[in-house]
């Protein structure tokens, strides 16, 4: 028997229609790549996401064509994706920082027509546009002022095409399982892999990033969106935000400490969200400037581990508590969040705190998850035992874009490529990536947690550990250091640091300078051209 109520056939649009009806006057404030700060309502984000909508129509959108943005988070790239999504159409968001070669075959792959493209990086679609065969327009996120002179014709000023435009628009009927977006992993082997969200998988998903267990922000909220929309979907805030109604500040290409600290304190932003690297640089722009954060209560950090020595930080330097929460492209992308359960013991003290918020937290419902090992065996959830980390739910990809096999294990699991341990709270604890984790002697060493406890030492700027070949051991860690500007190696304090928290047997063969750590294009860093250069070290220079 079948249920009798409405139709859940949702298309996202219907997330901006009730904002701009429910929350009409909630402002959206971006810093705007031509320079100032913007401003408008979700009410005249909707007006001109349908004028877009209209413009789009004419250029010949269908339902199911991938349509690229290259874009910062501004109120443009926000209104792009919805007006692409209204039309049953995907949006295909391309990570700027990837190479050429890479972006040239993401865009083929998913055939794209046109792409929305912000001013920074018109001269790098300029450069790719005749490798791009599907491509039939470009749209210059920008207005007619800004325009750069001599581009061909079938290249559009966004703002001309919305003039004059009906501020309504009939959107298109989809079923909940159409597409909605695409996003790439950036693959650290091989090409790069597709993940095609549906409106459904993304409602459920918004409903589950906002959640008081998982984000917890609503309409009363001022959250500045840091993260970008062409990673891994913003965490889904730019779904989440306005089906609550928060207040939506984007930064734009501002992502240096100096413009961050200024957005958070104008705008008076109580959340934000952003990966490591950027709240470093917040960090230490504020001990430089003697700069505070009066408004920010909370941050959530993700996209790779949260270091203590930043948790710390952020808590007793700026009062501002971290929201730890880990997750993937493939998962839409939220798995967990580290909030302290009801259920369980508060920690004793700061200390033990701390020690908790290192986790990367529990699932909200829509994420199941287990740990196993080699042989498919499911592991204790003791906090100590780990194994690869297994998810599955509505908003986790079944197979990648353009496969004809499931990326799922017989059991509907997905292999999320983590080392971790579940505790019996529920809070998984990330071990390492697996091809990460250092073999040595048959006992595993977390690369993830010897790089964590380097970047604690005050010269430390950032570190990478790989596992070098040993030829009694097969694997040792070696230890890569960037040190913080005007500083150099002093390899015996950062080891008797880590000799604080690690066995013997655990801590690196050899701590080296390097002059910087190679990071991906989602900002983590990529051990790959370290390890063509350090994988031999400790057989060329044994001790
Ligand atoms: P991406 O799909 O580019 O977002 O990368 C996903 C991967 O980033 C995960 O599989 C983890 O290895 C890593 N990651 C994301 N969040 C965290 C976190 N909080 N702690 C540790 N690793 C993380």
């Amino acid at each position: 028997m079948r249920g009798l109520m409405q139709s859940s056939s949702i298309n996202l649009v219907s997330l901006l229609e009730h904002a701009s009806r429910w929350h009409g006057n909630q402002e959206v404030v971006s810093n705007t790549v031509e320079g100032g700060m913007h401003r408008q309502t979700y009410r005249e984000t909707w007006q001109r996401t349908a004028q877009l909508g209209n413009a789009l129509a004419e250029l010949g959108v269908k339902k199911g064509d991938r349509i690229g943005t290259m874009a910062w988070n501004t109120y443009r790239h926000l209104e792009s994706w919805f007006a692409i999504m209204g039309r049953g159409a995907v949006a295909h968001t391309l990570n700027p920082r990837l190479f050429p070669e890479q972006l040239i075959y993401i865009v083929n792959h998913a055939e794209d027509q046109i792409i929305l493209v912000d001013l920074t990086f018109v001269p790098l679609i300029q450069a790719l546009a005749d490798k791009l065969p599907t491509l039939k327009h470009v749209i210059v996120m920008t207005g007619p002022e800004h325009m750069p002179d001599d581009l061909p014709d079938n290249w559009h000023c966004y703002e001309s095409l919305l003039e004059g435009r009906a501020q309504s628009c009939e959107w298109e009927q989809v079923d909940g399982d159409d597409a909605s977006s695409l996003c790439y992993t950036s693959g650290t082997t091989g090409n790069p892999k597709g993940v095609l969200y549906s409106h459904i998988s993304n409602v459920l998903h918004a409903y589950g990033a906002t959640s008081k267990d998982a984000m917890n922000v609503g309409s009363a909220d001022r959250v500045m969106m840091v993260v970008p929309m062409f990673h891994a979907n913003s965490w889904g805030l730019a779904f989440g935000l306005p089906m609550v109604g928060a207040r939506m500040v984007m930064p734009g290409p501002h992502m240096d400490g100096a413009s961050m600290a200024a957005m958070l304190n104008d705008e008076r932003c109580n959340f934000a969200a952003a990966v490591p690297t950027v709240w470093s640089m917040l960090l230490d722009h504020l001990r430089s400037t003697g700069g505070s954060l009066p408004d920010l209560k909370e941050v959530v950090i993700g996209g790779s581990a949260a270091p203590r020595s930043m948790i710390e930080a952020f808590d007793k330097e700026f009062d501002v508590a971290v929201l730890h929460a880990w997750g993937m492209t493939e998962m839409s992308p939220l798995g967990t969040v580290n909030r302290v359960s009801g259920s369980m013991p508060l920690p004793a003290g700061p200390d033990e705190a701390y020690d908790l918020s290192c986790k990367q937290g529990r699932v909200p419902f829509g994420v199941d998850m287990e740990i196993v090992d080699d042989d498919h065996n499911t592991l204790p959830h003791d906090g100590q035992t780990f194994g690869r980390l297994l998810v599955r739910g509505p908003w986790i990809v079944e197979r990648y874009y353009g496969e004809t096999e499931s990326a799922l294990d017989e059991n509907g699991w997905f292999d999320t490529g983590d080392i971790a341990t579940i505790d019996e709270y529920g809070f998984m604890n990330i071990t390492d990536r697996a091809k990460d984790v250092i073999k040595s002697g048959g006992e595993w060493i977390s690369s993830a947690d010897l790089e964590n406890a380097a970047i604690a030492h005050p010269d430390v700027a950032l570190a990478a550990c790989i596992g070098a070949t040993h030829p009694k051991w097969d694997e040792r860690p070696v230890l890569l250091v960037q040190m913080a500007e005007g500083k150099n190696l002093d390899a015996g304090s950062i080891l008797t640091l880590l000799a604080e928290q690690f066995a013997r047997w655990q801590l690196p063969d050899a701590i080296l300078p390097v002059d910087s750590i190679p990071l991906t294009a989602t900002g983590k860093i990529d051990k790959k051209p370290l390890r063509a250069e350090y994988q031999n070290y400790l057989l060329d220079n044994p001790s």
